[in-house]
């Protein structure tokens, strides 16, 4: 043998033992075509559903084994790559490394799948085993057991690539005060060989510190395991969430997600009633007529030089609906009003949105002779009555006229009539006001509000369209501590809690909130746990109050601090918070819901060959959302979207065909 054969011989050892190293960077090799598409494989388990609904929220296209159905598609050649130089998906999610329901062959053909196209893959939630690169829990090393409220940390691998969004802390939902629910179970284990940590923790009582999740590579495949528990609605995977898509796909996938918050401030310039505690009632709905009823609540000056204050120090804008009526009644008594002159003052602090004139309910006529009130009929041919279409336009166009006198800077196309009046809502108004439609193209109105728990979706009315809004849980009728509490736990709470006990009907009752207490230790909390979960969902619907949240205790900013502070200290500037007016906020929805049906019908196809993202769409011009690589550049060569998060990102118009240069993460 002579002495270059033996050096090639070494070189050739050298080569292959690097090889399981090297291999899982070489992503997407010459000449290879990856379809931009994600195959999950479901046993039902909740981590694995929640991971399909992470990646359908964000846009990105999935085709679904399900391991329970008996005539499913077996998972072979024919399903991963027909054609030996074309995979058809670009990651493989997996309820764990080797769920039961899939047979042995079928996980030797994804794995030589995924090594011959570089594929990632995420299993939902494995237990710690030498199989996915983690020391099985004993008695003496590792943890495993439950984590509520426990936070785990970010490695400084996975803090400067995929999950360079975040700062690095990643709570787990503790346990809701709310509720009994268990909290998640977690394994926190001593990484093997091969095993690269992307999140630590430690256990409770400090007894043990190790790796809950990472990356496994072995033989050219990298697996990314996660070792707790979670559903969609689990803190700890909305934190992760972006950066597992991220990581699966490389950070070039069909789909974006942002996050998003606007909070509207409804009845500006307006009184409310008050609550009383104790009756448990509203004035003018439900009390008694032995009920005195108490004072109403109305902002003041003070409150407008709190609320912006609050905005400066947060740098987060309100967004006030505002009804000009409430103006001229109290002008009425002295002839001035000094919330107007503070409000106007300040009016380029806020965003403004007309509330109408006087919050006139603009759906049927009511009869209130009947408790809930019903619609009106017409005598004898027993029709309903409507607002008329005079009565819509004259309290758009009145405040309209309001907001021009003080100017204040609304988009007249904006609207959110008194009660989300006008549009159904069940039992009384099984369809939207017949005057509507016609109405609000008449005074200009593009932008409707709607209520989210009555309809989630945006809708057409006539040539405008609905944004659906998030109620926050704090009610119009309450502006103390006191009155926000007795309301809350009325309305939240069993009849032996003392509650209404409407809520023992879908089994959604809470634990009462304390006196005194449980407005900072219950509700905020859980509020704020909702808000959040709308925020960390790609959701860009805006959440309401009404003005006595902004009035005496003024509960609305604990929970927007609370939520906007969790926000904050879990993700990094690079990914900051979108606060979209009304019509932003129904463009998003409706390109989301466009996009959504697009998908499902197969109508748009993508894949990365070389380096460049091609996609076609069938039929006509389609926007594509679309996130490449920091470097991603669009047809023109332009820089790509906008930077978000790790990548750059937006809609893309595609026609028949449109190439994207992407930047491939993970690629040597
Ligand atoms: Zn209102």
């Amino acid at each position: 043998m002579s002495r270059h054969r033996l050096l090639l011989g070494r070189a050739l050892v050298l080569v292959l033992l690097l090889a399981p190293l090297l291999a899982p960077s070489r992503a997407n090799a010459a000449g290879q075509r990856i379809e931009l598409r994600v195959l999950v494989v479901t046993d039902g388990s909740a981590p694995v559903e929640a991971l399909r609904t992470v990646l359908s929220r964000t846009g990105v296209p999935t085709e679904v084994v399900d391991l329970r159905e008996p005539s499913r598609r077996p998972i072979d050649a024919t399903l991963l790559a027909p054609d030996p130089a074309v995979a058809r998906f670009q990651g493989v999610v997996l309820p764990s490394q080797a769920p039961v329901g899939m047979v042995a062959a079928e996980l030797t053909a994804l794995h030589a799948f995924e090594q011959r196209f570089a594929v990632r893959q995420l299993d939902a939630s494995v237990v710690a085993t030498a199989a996915v690169g983690l020391a099985p829990v004993t008695d003496t090393s590792g943890y495993s057991g439950p984590f509520g409220g426990g936070v785990a940390q970010l490695s400084a691998e996975a803090l400067a690539g995929d999950f360079a969004y975040a700062r690095g802390p990643v709570p787990f939902t503790g346990d809701d005060p709310g509720s009994d629910g268990a909290g998640p179970w977690v394994e926190i284990a001593r990484p093997l060989a091969g095993f690269r940590p992307l999140l630590t923790a430690t256990a409770p009582g400090g007894r043990y510190t190790g790796a809950l999740a990472g990356v496994l590579s072995t033989r050219g495949r990298e697996e990314l395991v996660l070792a707790f528990s979670y559903d969609d609605d689990s803190t700890q995977l909305q934190v992760l969430a972006p950066g597992l898509v991220g990581w699966l796909t490389r950070g070039v996938h069909l789909g974006f997600d942002r996050s998003y918050l606007a909070v509207h401030v409804d009845d500006v310039l307006l009184p409310n009633v008050r609550w009383v505690p104790g009756v448990h009632c509203t004035p003018g709905a439900d009390c008694p007529p032995s009920v005195p009823a108490p004072p109403l609540i109305r902002m003041t000056a003070d409150d407008v030089a709190f609320a912006v204050d609050w905005q400066r120090r947060t740098g987060f804008r309100l967004d006030l609906a505002f009804n000009g009526s409430g103006s001229v009644a109290a002008e009425a008594g002295s002839g001035t009003d000094p919330l107007t002159t503070a409000l106007v003052a300040a009016k380029g602090e806020f965003g403004w949105i007309n509330h109408t004139w006087s919050h006139l309910y603009l759906g049927c006529v009511r009869d209130t002779t009947t408790t809930p009130w019903s619609c009106a009929r017409l005598p004898i041919l027993g029709w309903t009555r409507y607002a008329s279409s005079w009565t819509i336009q004259s309290e758009i166009d009145r405040n309209v006229g309001f907001a021009r006198r003080h100017g204040l800077p609304i988009d007249p196309s904006e609207l959110v009539t008194g009660e989300h009046g006008g549009l159904r809502a069940l039992p009384q108004m099984p369809d939207d006001n017949p005057r509507l439609a016609d109405a609000l193209a008449a005074s200009g109105v593009r932008t409707v509000a709607a209520d989210s728990s009555v309809e989630l979706d945006s809708r057409p009315v006539g040539a405008a369209v609905t944004v659906p809004r998030h109620p926050i849980d704090l009610d119009f009728d309450t502006a103390t501590v006191t009155e926000t509490i007795d309301q809350y736990n009325w309305v939240h709470t069993s009849r032996a809690d003392g509650g209404d006990g409407e809520c023992e009907a879908d089994g959604g009752c809470q634990k009462p909130a304390a006196p005194g207490t449980g407005f900072a230790d219950h509700i905020v909390p859980v509020e704020a746990h909702k808000v959040l979960g709308h925020m960390l969902t790609n959701d860009p619907r805006p959440h309401y109050v009404h003005q006595p949240q902004l009035s005496e205790d003024r509960t609305l900013y604990p929970l927007l601090d609370r939520a906007i502070g969790d926000y904050r200290s879990w993700f990094g500037e690079v990914r900051p918070l979108i606060t979209p007016t009304m019509t932003q906020a129904g463009q998003e929805l409706g390109r989301q819901q466009r996009w959504a049906q697009t998908v499902a019908a197969g109508r748009v196809q993508a894949w990365i060959e070389d380096g460049t993202v091609v996609v076609r769409a069938a039929g006509d011009a389609t926007e594509v959302p679309l996130t490449l690589g920091p470097g991603g550049r669009g047809p023109d060569g332009t820089p790509f979207g906008v930077p978000y998060g790790t990548g750059r990102s937006g809609w893309a118009p595609v026609g028949t065909e449109q190439r994207f240069t992407a930047e491939v993460r993970g690629q040597a």
